[in-house]
């Protein structure tokens, strides 16, 4: 199968599950198409035949088409357990039906670009593998893999947008921003969407458009809390009162 097809059909689960920023959630994607997802603990608790037969084909995770069910190891890190059941999704979204060094490939290929299109690390600013794991939720090993790519990715987009480009970012511009977005938070004080800004990336510049309050960093949340509340209360207010018409 083409790469271009491949990156085609992410493109297709993106707009089927609403995806709009990341991280985000795979087991939901995976719910989205009707797979139940278990722990290799629960399968092995409730139906071991299966479980002995997932263990002999693979080590991270498995899916039973005819069940419509995904399993994992749920004893590996959270950031590879999100890579192989994005793998997984690839196997079922490719419609593989054997296990191939290609059918493999393809796989690992639709579970790096899900879970880090290459433009969205362009629109991040991240440019070390530190900052991809960390922002897009992923191993190191894989947020190194993907930062190699970025930068062929980067070498052609930059002379020339592909349709495939172009789709990609008309799904993820959002008006209200004005940008591409590529990561979604609640305001830490009036829970309003906060655009392109992590709270694990503190910086002194994002404010939240609607209380014009700075965010500030989980870590010191607390403390800083109590410092801001009350300004937090009186900005929101007279927000609203100018939204009242
Ligand atoms: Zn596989
Ligand atoms: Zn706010």
């Amino acid at each position: 199968m083409k790469y271009y097809e491949i990156q085609n059909r992410i493109l297709d689960v993106y707009d089927a599950c609403g995806i709009q920023a990341f991280p985000f959630d795979c087991h939901k994607v995976l719910e989205h198409y009707g797979y139940r997802i278990f722990t290799y603990q629960q399968l092995r608790e409730t139906n071991y035949r299966l479980y002995c037969y997932c263990c002999r084909l693979s080590d991270d995770a498995f899916h039973y088409k005819d069940l419509k069910i995904v399993a994992y190891d749920e004893t590996k890190l959270w950031q590879r357990i999100r890579f192989s059941l994005m793998h997984e999704l690839g196997h079922i979204i490719l419609e593989h039906t054997e296990e191939t060094p290609q059918t493999e490939h393809e796989a690992n290929y639709f579970a790096s670009h899900i879970l880090v299109p290459r433009m969205a690390v362009y629109y991040s600013g991240c440019r070390n593998k530190e900052s991809i794991a960390e922002l897009f939720d992923i191993s190191l090993s894989a947020a190194e893999l993907a930062l190699d790519d970025y930068k062929i990715w980067y070498e052609r987009a930059s002379k020339h947008m592909s349709p495939l480009d172009r789709r990609m970012y008309l799904h993820f511009y959002n008006p209200a921003s004005k940008s591409f977005v590529y990561h979604v938070e609640e305001c830490f004080w009036c829970c309003a969407p906060v655009y392109n800004f992590s709270t694990k990336h503190y910086s002194d510049l994002d404010i939240c458009p609607k209380c014009m309050i700075r965010q500030i960093h989980a870590k010191g949340a607390v403390y800083e809390q109590q410092r801001h509340t009350d300004e937090a209360r009186r900005r929101i207010q007279i927000w609203e009162e100018q939204e009242v018409p």
